[in-house]
C-alpha cells in the first residue's frame, strides 16, 4: 500500500535531471552537486490545523509545502534543484488516500516543473496530518544572502503587496465564500493558499542586497529578524506599505495596515539595499515582473519603528501583534 503511495508521488513529480543520479526507489538518492557552487538547505513542516486550515484542498497543500521551502531558497539568492518530501498521512481507506495523494502531488508538481525541481525521496508514515518538505539549491560560493549585512542608511524594500495572506484566513476562518466581493474574497484566499516564491528576484538581489528575508511571520517580525542579525534598527512608513486594490476594498484602512504589518504568510521578500543601487534594482525586478516598493530604511540602533501617514509613531499595540498573536 505503502508503496503504491509512494508510485502515485513519483509518476505525477517526474522531471528528468542530468545531476539525479539515483531518485526515488532505493534507500537513499544520489546527486551530483556542481562543481563550485555551495548548497543552500532548509526544511520546513506544515501540521493541519496549525500551518493550514482543517479542509483545504490537497493540490493548494502540495504547492503551498514546496512554495514556503523554495521561499527560503529565494531568500538566499539560491537556484532550487532537489527536494524530499516526508509525509504522515492519518488511517483512511486506500481510495481516500489516494485521492489526497493525487492531489498533492499534483500542486507540488505544478510549482516544482517550471522551477526544473526533482523528487528525490522522501518517507511516508502513518499519524495526524503533517507534510515536511526539505530543499536543496544552489548558490556560488560566498553569494548566498544573509539576514546579517544591513548597514544604517540602507533602504528597506518588499517586493509584491503585504498582508493578503492574513486577510484571505482571516476571511477563510469567518467562512467567506469564495464568490463573495468581485473576486476579492478569492483573490486573497489564493494569496494565502498559492504564494509566489520569489526566486528571479533572489537572484537578481545577489551582490546587491545587504541582507534578505522572505516574510512569513509577517513583515515587523521578520525585518526585526533582519535588525537582529545585523545589529540595526528601522524605519518604516505605514504609507509606502504596498497593498492589493482587493486587499484594499475589503478592509478599512486600519485593518489593511495590520494585515500588511502583521500578517504572515505572504512569502514576498523583504531586502536592504544600499540607497545607490535602488534605482538599479527596482527596474530590474520591474523587468522581471515582480515589482519592489521601498518601505524605509535602515538606522544605527534597535527594532523595528513605523511612522503612520501623519508622522506620528505608532504605539506597539497600534502595530496589529495583537490580532495576528
Ligand atoms: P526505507 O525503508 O529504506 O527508508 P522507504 O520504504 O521509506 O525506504 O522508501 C522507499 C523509497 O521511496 C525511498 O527511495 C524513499 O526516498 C522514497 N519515498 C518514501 N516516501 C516518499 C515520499 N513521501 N515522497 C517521495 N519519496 C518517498
Ligand atoms: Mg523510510
Amino acid at each position: 500500500m505503502e508503496f503504491r503511495l509512494i508510485d502515485r508521488i513519483r509518476e505525477r513529480t517526474a522531471q528528468g535531471r542530468e545531476d539525479v543520479k539515483l531518485g526515488i526507489g532505493d534507500d537513499a538518492a544520489v546527486v551530483a552537486p556542481p562543481v563550485g557552487q555551495e548548497l543552500a538547505i532548509a526544511i520546513d513542516t506544515m501540521v493541519e490545523g496549525v500551518h493550514f486550515p482543517h479542509g483545504t484542498a490537497a493540490a493548494d497543500i502540495g504547492w503551498k509545502s514546496l512554495a514556503v521551502n523554495l521561499s527560503d531558497l529565494a531568500a538566499m539568492g539560491a537556484s532550487p534543484a532537489w527536494a524530499l518530501l516526508a509525509l504522515t498521512l492519518p488511517t483512511k481507506p486506500a481510495e481516500q488516500l489516494h485521492a489526497f495523494i493525487d492531489g498533492y502531488a499534483e500542486g507540488f508538481a505544478q510549482l516544482a516543473q517550471p522551477h526544473r525541481l526533482a523528487l528525490i525521496g522522501g518517507d511516508t508514515t502513518r499519524g495526524a496530518l503533517a507534510i515536511s518538505v526539505a530543499v536543496h539549491g544552489f548558490v556560488p560560493p560566498g553569494k548566498a544572502l544573509t539576514r546579517a549585512g544591513a548597514r544604517a542608511g540602507d533602504v528597506v524594500l518588499v517586493t509584491g503587496t503585504l498582508g493578503d495572506a492574513a486577510a484571505g484566513l482571516h476571511l477563510l476562518q469567518r467562512g467567506a465564500r469564495l464568490d463573495e466581493g468581485d473576486g476579492r474574497v478569492a483573490y486573497l484566499i489564493e494569496r494565502l493558499h498559492r504564494p509566489t516564491p520569489r526566486l528571479s528576484v533572489g537572484l537578481a538581489l545577489r551582490d546587491r542586497a545587504s541582507a534578505c528575508i522572505d516574510i512569513s511571520d509577517g513583515l515587523l517580525a521578520d525585518l526585526g529578524h533582519i535588525c537582529e542579525e545585523s545589529a540595526v534598527g528601522a524605519e518604516i512608513e505605514a504609507a509606502l506599505l504596498p497593498c492589493s486594490p482587493m486587499l484594499m476594498a475589503s478592509f478599512d484602512d486600519l485593518a489593511v495596515r495590520d494585515f500588511a504589518l502583521s500578517g504572515g504568510d505572504d512569502y514576498e521578500l523583504c531586502f536592504t539595499v544600499p540607497p545607490a543601487l535602488v534605482a538599479d534594482v527596482q527596474t530590474d525586478l520591474a523587468r522581471l515582473g515582480c515589482g519592489a516598493t521601498r518601505i524605509g530604511r535602515i538606522i544605527e540602533g534597535a527594532g523595528v519603528r513605523v511612522r503612520d501617514a501623519q508622522g506620528q509613531w505608532l504605539e506597539a499595540a497600534q502595530r496589529g501583534w495583537d490580532h495576528f498573536a
